[in-house]
């Protein structure tokens, strides 16, 4: 039996991808083996958000090649489809795929084996208008299952590189969805997390078929508990969207909204398409449609241009919104877009200092906001034991508003919905009391 190992770099959305792929090899009868171990093909799934990211998408190649020097050697990805040339011209590198026509791996591999000449597939992506088709039916997190409805992005932020490597938005047709959110709660998920690059654009290619239909259609489906989305822009959230996560049961009270800055000189200079006033206004209708909803960012520090004032404003806009947790990034300048040729670059030590801040500020809001719960009986699925104490034999889970909660568990609870009264708030960590499990159907087997 041949041997396939894979390594992801970046974000969820390759984490989901390389799963998908290991199906194709899975479904062509290969044993996955560990990246560190000796394998027949080594797949890497890279990427290019940073100039960090091409680099260490070197590095991972090379190591690859050095493990095994006879080992076919597939490079997908977002680093592979913008700089495919420099992928290709790493000696030992034997495929170079991008961000599309990954079905034909198997094929290319086989073609590779037979003619060992070099196979450069890398196509141009901004051509791409269809969806990818590539599911993933079983996860290694036995509670949560991602499924990708988007790929690609129309925005052309100005610090952003992802349209020139995942192409122009489109969606993923809602039947095929569907269908394959009812195979997943059928394998016993409770919760699917819609995940894409740009997962609100969903439907932006469709004539009458937008990301509030799709939501009312996976509502329906029975035995689906928990509807995530896993980001949507505040430019997206419109009266349609409120109204499913007003009226709709399953959608959890979390999103994730990026911000990316709370200063409108800085928005404006990263082509984000709102004001500070127009998030705020999305904020506050978010919260009367479902409130006491957890909302969640990421926030760019140290954008070109970005002066101490600027920071500060932004900080107090942060502050004032009372996000439940950020997710902060100093900028880094990423070759080939906009940002990276403005004048202004923020000194490195003056971007660790405004990341420091953030943090500290997200601490106090993720403490704050879960402070709200102590008393309340919330559903939460338990995933895993609680790492951070394994001798408390306590299992860690999330609550739909995405809150962490800990509390005296056992294996066969895993995946089932489970009352818990929250006693207390340490750290990033709720700790309760178990109530009742509120469901007892068997929970989907770990995937292979
Ligand atoms: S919205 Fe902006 S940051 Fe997000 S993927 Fe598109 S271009 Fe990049």
């Amino acid at each position: 039996m041949r041997t396939v190992a894979f390594h992801t770099l970046g974000c969820k959305v390759n984490a989901y991808e390389t799963e998908a792929m290991w199906q194709l090899f899975k479904k062509a009868g290969y044993e996955r083996v560990e990246f560190e171990e000796e394998a027949d093909v080594y797949l890497i799934n890279t990427c290019t958000v940073t100039n960090t990211g091409d680099k260490k998408s070197r590095q991972v190649i090379r190591r690859a090649i050095r493990r095994n020097p006879d080992a076919v050697i597939a490079v997908t990805g977002c680093y592979a489809q913008t700089s495919p040339a420099e992928v290709a011209a790493i000696p030992g590198v034997d495929i170079v795929v991008g961000t599309q026509g990954r079905d034909k791996l198997i094929e290319y591999v086989e073609k590779f084996i037979h003619e060992r000449q070099p196979i450069n597939a890398v196509a141009n992506i901004m051509k791409q208008r269809e969806f990818e088709e590539l599911d993933v039916p079983a996860f290694a997190d036995r509670t949560r299952a991602s499924l990708k409805i988007q790929e690609g992005c129309n925005n052309f932020c100005t610090f952003c590189i992802i349209p020139w490597a995942k192409g122009l938005s489109r969606s993923r047709k809602p039947e095929n969805v569907l269908a394959q959110a009812r195979q997943l709660v059928d394998a016993g998920y409770k919760e699917i997390v819609l995940t894409g690059i740009h997962t609100g654009g969903y439907g932006d290619d469709f004539e009458n078929y937008k990301l509030a239909d799709l939501l009312w259609d996976l509502d329906k489906i029975e035995g689906l508990k928990r509807i995530r989305i896993s980001s949507i822009e505040a430019s997206q959230i419109d009266e349609r969207i409120i109204e499913v996560l007003n009226a709709s049961e399953k959608m959890c009270r979390h999103l994730h909204i990026p911000l990316q800055a709370g200063d409108d000189a800085v928005l404006k200079r990263m082509r984000r398409k709102y004001t500070t006033a127009e998030f705020r206004e999305k904020i506050l209708e978010l919260h009367e449609a479902m409130p006491q909803v957890a909302i969640t960012t990421d926030v760019i520090v140290g954008f070109p241009g970005e002066t101490d004032e600027q920071f500060e404003r932004g900080y107090r806009f942060i502050e004032e919104l009372q996000m439940y947790q950020l997710h902060v990034f100093p900028y880094s300048k990423r070759t080939g877009t906009p940002a990276a040729r403005m004048p202004d670059q923020v000194p490195e030590e003056v971007k660790h200092e405004r990341v420091r801040r953030l943090i500290e500020l997200s601490n106090r809001l993720t403490v704050d906001y879960a402070q709200k719960f102590v008393g309340d009986v919330l559903e939460v699925i338990p995933e895993r034991p609680f790492k951070e104490d394994p001798t408390s034999g306590l299992y860690m889970g999330y609550a739909d508003n995405y809150l962490q909660v800990a509390f005296p568990a056992t294996e066969d609870m895993v995946g089932k919905v489970c009352r818990v009264r929250i006693d207390r708030v340490e750290g990033e960590y709720c700790h309760g009391t178990f109530v009742r499990v509120v469901d007892d159907v068997p929970r989907p087997a770990r995937a292979v």
